[in-house]
């Protein structure tokens, strides 16, 4: 078992920077998972990590053991790939067998032995004496997995393992993986660029775009405190809807919203100037469209109200995406989503009252991108607990 420290790590290929200033620190048996966006220098991490690449700057530990210059084989790290590198010619016993073959001291009945536990574990027993070419693709993948199991490593390192799955099957395994890391208690590192991955596998996630790390923390910290607007928009699935506007009246000013905060928002805005600008979010599942004879009479919610047209609905069945756009509007694509319940009637071509709860809007620095301020996490009696 081990802890994984890393440093300052940085990796430039001429005049790229591929990573750039990484700080982490991985514990022992812990799920972190690495996301973002494709080039954001997540595999290069995990290269270095296993020893495939050597940083330009910075370390890495495993405990108190420097890593920089060990070769892989000396690091007692296993990895399993996207396209499985399994050796076409060797039934699934001899490819598992195979990650075996480097570790010193065990005999072959010994090797024997601990592939049919671990085939045993990862339900592919009956599979030993096929070849590659005779699996499915989830069945490759699991033999893949166990290649790297029988080693008993003290870390694994996994690059978009699932993402030649099919949805259904990467669903499914996405559940069995996490379960088996926790049962086997591994250090693993997971490099994806599927956000939904990162949320449901990890115990912490870190977030990177450019090379740089934006964010590192549980699934639904970063969901509802998002550190800035990469990381905000990045995480979701819609996406936070985000409006551009300016600090002003203690309040938000677009050209199609006024929009006052409420004092907990302006203590948060404290030191910004007035005219300042400001991007507002809103997670679709947090914008209320009201029944039409709903509260006119209820200021606080009137002050947080505004007529929009719905342009598109999207039925999921559970749930309907609803596309908005102010009256006026100018842009050529939704200005606002919302979710709402699957059985609830909402026409496109209709006119809506929609509602932005102040506890739930979330109030970013236009320049930077930084979050001045994240939703509430308790109102109403009600706590979203992370
Ligand atoms: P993807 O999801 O597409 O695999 P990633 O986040 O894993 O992307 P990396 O593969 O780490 O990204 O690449 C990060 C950056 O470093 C990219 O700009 C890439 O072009 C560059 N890069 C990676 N490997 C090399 C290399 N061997 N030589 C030059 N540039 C490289």
């Amino acid at each position: 078992m081990a802890n994984i420290t890393i440093e300052t790590l940085t990796k430039r290929f001429d005049d790229v920077v591929a990573v750039d200033d990484v700080n982490v620190d991985i514990e022992d048996g812990e799920f972190l998972v690495l996301v973002g966006p494709s080039g954001c220098g997540k595999t290069t991490t995990l290269r270095m990590i296993a020893g495939l690449e050597t940083p330009s700057d910075g370390e890495i530990r495993f405990g108190e053991q420097l890593m920089n210059y060990r070769t892989p084989q000396n690091r007692d790290v296993a990895m399993v790939f996207q396209d499985y590198a399994l050796y076409p010619h060797m039934t699934v016993r001899g490819n598992m067998k195979f990650g075996l073959e480097e570790e010193p001291g065990f005999t072959d009945e010994e090797r024997e032995q601990r592939v049919e536990e671990v085939a045993e574990l990862l339900d592919i027993s009956e599979l030993l004496d096929r070849r590659p070419e005779e699996l499915s693709g989830g069945q490759q993948q699991r033999v893949a997995l166990g290649r790297a199991i029988v080693r008993d490593p003290e870390v694994f390192l996994m690059d978009e393992p699932l993402s030649n799955l099919d949805a259904k099957l990467r669903a499914q395994m996405r559940t069995e993986l996490q379960q088996l890391q926790e049962q086997l208690g591994v250090t693993t590192v997971y490099v994806t660029h599927d956000q939904t991955e990162a949320m449901t596998m990890s115990d912490r996630m870190v977030v990177m775009n450019d090379g740089i790390l934006q964010q590192v923390g549980e699934p639904l910290e970063l969901y509802h405190e998002p550190n800035n607007v990469f990381v905000a928009e990045f995480i979701g699935e819609p996406s936070m809807n985000f409006l551009d506007g300016t600090y002003e009246d203690d309040g938000f000013v677009s050209e199609q919203l006024t929009y006052p905060f409420d004092a907990r928002i302006t203590e948060a805005l404290d030191g910004v100037s007035p005219g300042s600008e400001l991007r507002l979010g809103i997670r679709p599942e947090d914008v209320d469209l009201l029944e039409s004879d709903a509260g006119s009479e209820d200021a606080v919610r009137e002050d947080h109200t505004i007529e929009m047209n719905v342009t598109v609905v999207e039925p999921m069945g559970n749930e309907n995406v609803v596309h908005l756009k102010f009256p006026d509007s100018s842009s050529t694509t939704e200005d606002l989503m919302a979710i709402v319940d699957g059985m609830r009637q909402i026409d496109a071509g209709t006119s809506v009252t929609v509602h932005i709860p102040p506890e739930a809007v979330h109030v970013f620095e236009s320049a930077s991108g930084d979050a001045l301020h994240n939703r509430q996490l308790e109102y109403e009696g009600q706590a979203v607990r992370i």
